[in-house]
């Protein structure tokens, strides 16, 4: 089994994550998170708004950042006005391409599929995968040969050209023997898809009632910029931080929650003067990136990926991703956990004056065929006045933008461990152990009585309900000792508490750690300082 196997069913079997509706067969691309699954996602998010928004020291300038700032936050709803999607650029441009396969039936992302070129017996083809690297490589000459109903023996026969290429660079699609097909030229040319989920809003089903589910939370925060200026005393740099539901119709859910069509995102758009922006897009990437490192994705599997110049959006100074080699990945290959961007004053130009495309250089409100704006902005004025400096500008906006549920599914394969512990005889034995950071994990603590007899479980239960006023711990006294304890490696748990013979005659129990196994002797009364001290 690869090691994503394993935690995919660590996961469904200890409660992390589910598939959503399984007992119906599931819904391809939703994902539920079960008992230890939704303590771990609250905790990813906790960390994030306590280390961005309720934590962020407003009164001096953290390391990196130019100046000191000020951060603030927002919930707004799922369902916004249509016209949002209109200005900010969705409703025209969020689409993938899609291709459909006329003979298997099935659905492809036009740039999710690959393949290679080949000859033989006078026959050039296509032979398309969804496989990447040797995989890739490997399927595409089995279908070869089986297409050109060829022996393995016979693998000379085959002249290839190169390297597995995209579908996206071939033209003629006659030639093309799709992913799943045994004939060739079944897949449909590329057809647009928007990524929206529609739905309507109140007793009108016709287009009156249209309305969008977001595709990100970013949005709902450009449109309260007025508000918050208006209801707060924030002044220029700020930042406004929401986490929350985001929905995308893909095409190809897959790798797990990686590509959901329900997730969650963790945003922030951070506003600035203008001249200032280029070091504050830096200062971000790089603060970004620590947040990571310091939760414990401190290896080489983590990277930052700056864009080049040509993968930059239209309105865009600057890129990076932050992104993580998952292990479903082929080897060398990431996937991203959040994105950096610096997007000038696009959108909140675009909520003023309608949706904008760029037109030699500059910015400019897209016209329609009878010359009036396309997309008609809210006509309101989302300017800033510096009070000190006296001039008024539209600020521009660093956003770094993170998913929750790829951050977790990070921390999850990172923090996955086969290794060996002992057991109560001292003999090594394998255990499965999830060395989540302290203030990821589920359950900080977990208390168990050695025995069910002598009055340890009253003072387990006492140190239990001590702790539980402060943290999540649980409290076991079911089964051998060594047993509890590997069931609470598997949860990630970072820290045991045993009350043992020793605690009748002396008042202290044992603490347990997690990865160094050490165990040492703390007073029953100290655990809650010693836990705290601990899980920070
Ligand atoms: P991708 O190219 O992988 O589809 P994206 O570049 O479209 O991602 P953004 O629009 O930048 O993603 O969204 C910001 C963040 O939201 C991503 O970095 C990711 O963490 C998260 N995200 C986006 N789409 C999904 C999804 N389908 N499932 C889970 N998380 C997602």
């Amino acid at each position: 089994m690869s090691t994503m196997d394993k935690l995919v069913s660590l996961c469904k079997r200890r409660g992390f994550l589910f598939q959503s509706s399984e007992i119906y067969g599931g819904l391809n691309g939703f994902w539920d998170y079960g008992p230890l699954g939704v303590e771990l996602k609250r905790n990813v998010k906790e960390a994030w708004w306590r280390d961005m928004v309720s934590g962020h020291d407003e009164l001096s300038a953290p390391l990196g950042a130019p100046t000191p700032y000020e951060m603030t936050g927002l919930d707004c709803t799922i369902i916004m006005h249509p016209q949002v999607w209109k200005c900010s650029g969705h409703y025209d441009l969020f689409h993938d391409f899609m291709v459909d396969c006329r003979e298997s039936k099935k659905r492809y992302r036009h740039d999710q599929v690959r393949g290679r070129w080949v000859t033989a017996k006078g026959q050039r083809i296509f032979v398309a995968t969804e496989q990447a690297g040797d995989e890739g490589l490997a399927e595409t000459q089995q279908r070869a040969l089986k297409f050109f109903n060829l022996r393995a023996k016979d693998v000379e026969q085959l002249a290839w050209e190169g390297e597995l290429v995209s579908l996206t660079t071939v033209e003629d699609h006659a030639r093309i023997l799709g992913p799943d097909a045994k004939e060739l030229g079944t897949l449909t040319p590329p057809r647009e898809f928007n990524l929206m989920f529609k739905t309507y809003v109140g007793a009108l089903s016709g287009e009156e009632g249209a309305a969008f589910l977001r595709p990100e939370t970013a949005q709902g925060i450009f449109v309260n910029f007025k508000n918050v200026l208006d209801s707060s005393r924030v002044k220029i740099p700020f930042g406004i931080a929401q986490m929350g539901k985001s929905f995308r119709n893909e095409i190809t859910p897959r790798n797990f929650t990686f590509r959901s069509r329900e997730f969650e995102q963790m945003e922030i758009e951070f506003f600035c003067h203008p001249v200032a922006s280029a070091e504050w897009y830096r200062y971000w990437r790089d603060r970004r990136f620590r947040w990571y490192t310091d939760l414990g994705l401190a290896g080489e599997r983590l990277r930052l990926r700056e864009h080049e110049a040509s993968e930059l959006s239209h309105y865009s100074c600057g890129t990076a991703d932050i992104e993580y080699a998952f292990p479903f990945l082929p080897p060398g290959e990431f996937g991203e956990l959040e994105g950096i961007a610096h997007r000038g004053d696009f959108d909140l130009r675009s909520h003023m004056e309608g949706k904008l495309v760029r037109q030699g250089g500059e910015l400019v409100v897209e016209q329609g065929p009878d010359g009036k704006p396309r997309h008609r902005g809210s006509g309101k004025d989302l300017s800033y006045f510096d009070e000190e400096s006296r001039e008024r500008f539209v600020p521009h906006v660093i956003e770094p933008s993170a998913g929750a549920d790829r951050g977790t599914l990070a921390f999850l394969c990172e923090a996955y461990r086969e290794d060996e512990a002992p057991d109560e005889n001292g003999k090594l034995q394998s255990r499965v152990v999830l060395k989540l950071h302290p203030r990821l994990a589920p359950i900080k603590c977990a208390v168990f009585p050695l025995v069910k007899k002598d009055g340890m479980p009253e003072i387990a239960q006492r140190i239990y309900r001590d702790l539980k006023k402060n943290f999540n711990v649980f409290y076991d006294e079911k089964g051998a000792v060594g047993r509890r304890y590997r069931r609470q490696d598997e949860a990630g748990t970072p820290y045991c508490i045993t009350v043992d013979s020793q605690t009748l005659t002396d008042g202290t129990v044992t603490f347990r750690d997690r990865d160094t196994l050490e165990q040492w002797r703390v007073k029953a009364d100290d655990c809650v300082p010693e836990l705290s001290a601990r899980i920070r």
